[in-house]
């Protein structure tokens, strides 16, 4: 009887939660990306390539489509050699798109003693475990958007990936339907309004924030940038795509007031609630499969520069 009643509650907590990404699986992600071996994933060097065909490797698991070419890996030069982007596709039953991002790479180690290796677990090893996250939960659904997913490199370098494939005209048939672009920059640790929550650059310069909050599922929320004064909207990467004006902004819960580990060694697993952050991507997700180009199609208002 006690075997029945295990196996019963067994079946039934897989079936009811089938579709949930799970904290295991985000620690993995996460942990793989900020571990030591990684040494930081600084631009040009093996480890960033590393980092580069780990994410692909995790797009191939999710059944995603190359964006261009026969790669997931999306090559640009930096410094006379090759560095790549990452981008894979989700075809859902519309043509137009919705845009998921982060970077990969950090700022790599220092010459210190001691613990040296900037792992880069909140910067950005969670951005890119919440788009990784996110291809999970759609990997047996057909959404009502298609979908994009971009791991962006150099970014700690000036943006630079992000400029590049931004400027990529292969992608061009699909920068002509992204309807918006969601850039997760730095969401490893609770918000400073609290679990379940983040905040989003530039929320004053378009209706996203508001559209995507009507739909949004069990109490998620996306909060203004209560930090709006340091201009973090044009300090990221959706700002090469708003220089397409294509709607992009960055999505955080990085509490900007007190942050003791941004660019230092102690952003690692240690910072990291790989609860809220599950929490959050499974919101996210759930939020996302009720939006459609018919109740979701956000604008910008003429408060934004877009140079
Ligand atoms: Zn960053």
């Amino acid at each position: 009887m006690k075997k029945l009643t295990f196996l019963f509650l067994s079946l039934f907590s897989a079936s009811a939660f089938a579709q949930d990404v799970s904290e295991e699986r985000v620690r993995t992600v996460i942990s793989t990306l900020a571990s030591d071996e990684m040494k930081g994933r600084e631009i040009g060097t093996p480890e960033n390539d590393k980092a580069a065909e780990y994410i692909a490797q995790l797009f191939k698991e999710n059944n995603l489509e190359y964006c261009t070419g026969n790669s997931y890996l999306v090559p640009f030069n930096y410094k006379g050699k090759t560095a790549y982007n990452v981008c894979g596709i989700k075809k859902g039953k519309s043509e137009k798109f919705l845009g998921f991002s982060g970077h990969f790479d950090h700022i790599g180690v220092s010459n210190k003693s001691g613990d040296n290796i900037y792992n880069g677990a909140d910067d950005d090893a969670s951005g890119i475990t919440t788009l990784v996250g996110i291809a999970d939960y759609f990997k047996n659904k057909k959404p009502e958007f298609s979908m994009v997913f971009m791991a962006f490199n150099g970014e700690e370098k000036g943006m630079l990936g992000s400029t590049a494939i931004s400027e990529d005209k292969n992608l061009d048939p699909i920068y002509n339907n992204l309807s918006a672009l969601f850039n997760f920059e730095m969401v490893a640790t609770e918000a400073e309004f609290g679990k379940n929550t983040v905040f989003i650059t530039g929320d004053e310069f378009s209706d996203l924030d508001e559209l995507f909050n009507q739909n949004a599922v069990n109490g998620l929320k996306i909060h203004p940038d209560p930090y709006a004064k340091q201009q973090l909207f044009y300090r990221s990467d959706n700002v090469s795509f708003v220089k397409k004006k294509i709607i992009a902004h960055s999505i955080s819960t990085a509490d900007m007031s007190k942050i003791k580990h941004y660019h230092e060694a102690n952003d690692d697993m240690s910072i990291v609630n790989s609860k809220n952050m599950t929490q959050i991507i499974n919101n996210f997700a759930k939020t996302l499969e009720k939006l459609s180009p018919k109740n979701f199609n956000p604008k910008y208002n003429d408060k934004v520069k877009f140079n």
